[in-house]
């Protein structure tokens, strides 16, 4: 039973009502209210008007559980805890990611900048390692705290990190932004306590054979101190299955949901202890109702002092976020993703001083000749998807990628627009544009008489339609690229074609037979290129950005105000749907200006207040302007 009272009582006056109380075999405890009225718990229920005037109670709950203030009558609305920006709880899903231990500045460092940049919300990493075997690694204990604490300041990220003893909780605290209490000390009593009163946010991890009221009743011991900042956290229990580390118990996510307040995480690498299985459990976790994930990740994982096989790669953090980000969608919850000006300053980096330069297709398409004009002293990577481009630059193994966003005649290259989202590491640093000429290159011995195969790239069929009616029963096949249509038009032999630059007409020996077949002569493609390297400048003069809006009437005019009450010039205006959210648009837009200046700040501001979501894409010069 709980009472929550009116007033704050005096000790002598909680005195009183216990030792009345008492007499009757009723235990009570008294904590103080977050509002500094008074609370008092008891296991049993009893007649309170009889002890306690009737004025002073303001609610009585009977609760029908051990637990009681775990119990989501005490706060039916749920708890939701804020560290900082950051919220656990309510309709957000929080990701906390970070090696098992903190084992140097450099190691946490290197994977501190990994989650931050893939979109982590809480850094975590063991200082003080409760260890199954005293011979294993232990911790850096207080170094690995400060270590921890430099890169909350460095990368922004708040920081959890465990306590093992009532002894050095006061010592975590000081560090650490939440502290864990570890399965192994779930009912640590004296810890519980002793977190209790530190009132700092608290991660209880289910204890490894604890039943679900078990864990609900640690909790209990942190919240009956006043503490309510508190966050569970299922990491799979004991079972008898040997091919997982522990036997994730999902079930758990929906039944604590029902029976309690606080918000619930999962933690699949200590639950599976296999990196493979750690994505779709992190899915399983969210889609049934768990309010984030708390992920291992290494940049050696086969380095790592601790738990190196079950923590992700850093590729694989990033899918599991944009996988998180769908899935939560999926329950009505939103992952948020830094989107503004300081996702930017944090991305600031020096570029590598040898470039390689991503691109799709072989030599003699137009993005390799789009890429070798932009950087001539590069090497390049030959790509076969504009999603290879995106991972190659996404995971370093190229400096750059050059990928075409539109076309003058056939518009925009919609799916690159979606892994501009899809990759939010990755900025636009230029643009480069190329005309298109599309020419007829046929295999020597083939005339437009016995002509009977065509190959292109279906922006190539569709920049040509009107030349392509004039060609009667022939059969169009479409390919990757202009290069691979010629390509295959070597292969294919005598009867065949293609439709494709000069370049790669020649490059396969095929006959230039008929120039500029294209509808329109002013046919220009627009490349972005793309990197993880970037720095905004005062000197750039156009902006990418990506926005969502309100389902309200008016909001996209009053997002689009900003501009003219700016005086900014819009460049660009297009809608795309929103990935995972039917029937809901994004609005990417370009706009004439730079991240710099006051001005544009300002309009970024405003528009952010405009929006629910806003990502920069990214600023750069604009060269239309310089080419025209
Ligand atoms: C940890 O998070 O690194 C850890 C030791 O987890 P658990 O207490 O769940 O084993
Ligand atoms: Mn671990």
């Amino acid at each position: 039973m709980i009472l929550l009272l009116s007033k704050c009582l005096s000790e002598e006056e909680k005195q009183v009502i216990a030792r009345s109380l008492l007499s009757s075999g009723v235990r009570v405890h008294f904590l103080d209210g977050e509002d500094g009225k008074t609370i008092l718990v008891s296991e049993q229920n009893f007649v309170p008007e009889s002890v306690i005037a009737s004025s002073w109670i303001s609610r009585v709950l009977e609760i029908g559980t051990p637990f009681q203030l775990a119990n989501r009558a005490f706060r039916p609305e749920g708890t939701v805890i804020r560290v900082g920006e950051v919220t656990i709880g309510g309709d957000t899903v929080t990701v906390m990611a970070g090696p098992c231990a903190v084992e140097s500045k450099d190691q946490l460092f290197r994977v501190a900048e990994v989650v931050k940049r893939f979109g982590a919300h809480i850094l975590r990493g063991g200082a003080f390692k409760p260890r199954t075997s005293p011979y294993s690694f232990q911790g850096l204990g207080e170094e690995g705290l400060v270590i921890l604490a430099e890169a909350r300041e460095r990368f922004g990220l708040p920081v959890v990190t465990e306590a093992t003893s009532p002894e050095n909780a006061e010592l975590v605290a000081q560090y650490a932004d939440i502290i864990q209490i570890g399965a192994r000390n779930m009912q640590n009593f004296d810890l519980l306590k002793k977190v209790g009163m530190l009132g700092k946010p608290v991660l209880l991890k289910r204890g490894m054979s604890a039943t679900i009221e078990d864990f609900l009743l640690a909790a209990e011991y942190i919240l009956s101190l006043g503490n309510f900042q508190v966050i569970l956290c299922e990491r799979g229990i004991r079972g008898i299955e040997k091919l997982t580390r522990n036997t994730l118990d999902l079930t758990a996510i929906p039944l604590i949901k029902d029976l309690s307040h606080l918000p619930v995480i999962v933690d699949p690498s200590h639950g599976t202890g296999l990196r493979e299985k750690v994505i779709p459990m992190a899915r399983a976790a969210i889609a049934c109702g768990a309010d984030g994930v708390m992920v291992e990740v290494h940049t050696e994982p086969e380095k790592a002092l601790s738990d190196g096989p079950q923590s992700l790669y850093p590729e694989q953090f990033r899918r599991l976020i944009t996988d998180l980000e769908v899935v939560s969608v999926l329950v009505g919850k939103e992952l948020h993703r830094e989107t503004t000006v300081s996702r930017v300053v944090s991305a600031q980096k020096a570029c590598p001083s040898s470039c390689t330069v991503a691109f799709l297709g072989e030599a003699g398409s137009f993005s390799s000749q789009v890429a070798r004009r932009s950087f001539p002293e590069a090497a390049f990577l030959p790509c076969v998807s504009f999603r290879e481009i995106f991972e190659k630059v996404s995971s370093g193994v190229a400096s750059h990628g050059m990928v075409p966003i539109e076309n003058t005649i056939t518009g925009s290259i919609h799916n690159n627009f979606d892994l501009l989202l899809e990759f939010p590491e990755i900025f636009i640093v230029g643009e480069r544009f190329i005309r298109v000429s599309q020419h007829l290159g046929l295999f020597p011995g083939t005339s437009r008489e016995n002509l009977k195969v065509l190959f292109a790239h279906p922006q190539g069929f569709a920049q040509c339609a009107r030349f392509l009616e004039t060609l009667k029963g022939v059969r169009v096949m479409n390919v990757g690229n202009t290069e691979e249509a010629a390509r295959r038009s070597r292969e294919f032999g005598t009867g065949s074609g293609c439709i494709a630059s000069e370049e790669a007409i020649r490059k396969h020996g095929l006959l230039l037979v008929e120039e500029e077949i294209e509808d329109n002569p002013r046919n220009f493609t627009r490349f972005i290129i793309i990197s993880t390297y970037f720095e905004a400048l005062g000197s750039h003069d156009k902006v990418s950005c990506v926005f969502a809006l309100e389902n309200l009437p008016g909001s996209l005019y009053r997002a689009l105000e900003v501009f003219a009450e700016c005086q900014v010039n819009l460049l660009k205006l297009e809608s795309r749907p929103h990935p995972g959210r039917p029937w809901e648009y994004l609005f990417y837009a370009d706009w004439e200006g730079n991240l710099v200046e006051e001005k544009y700040k300002t309009l970024l501001a405003e528009l952010t207040r405009r929006t629910v979501f806003l990502r920069v894409l990214g600023s750069y010069h604009n060269s239309w302007k310089r080419m025209t």
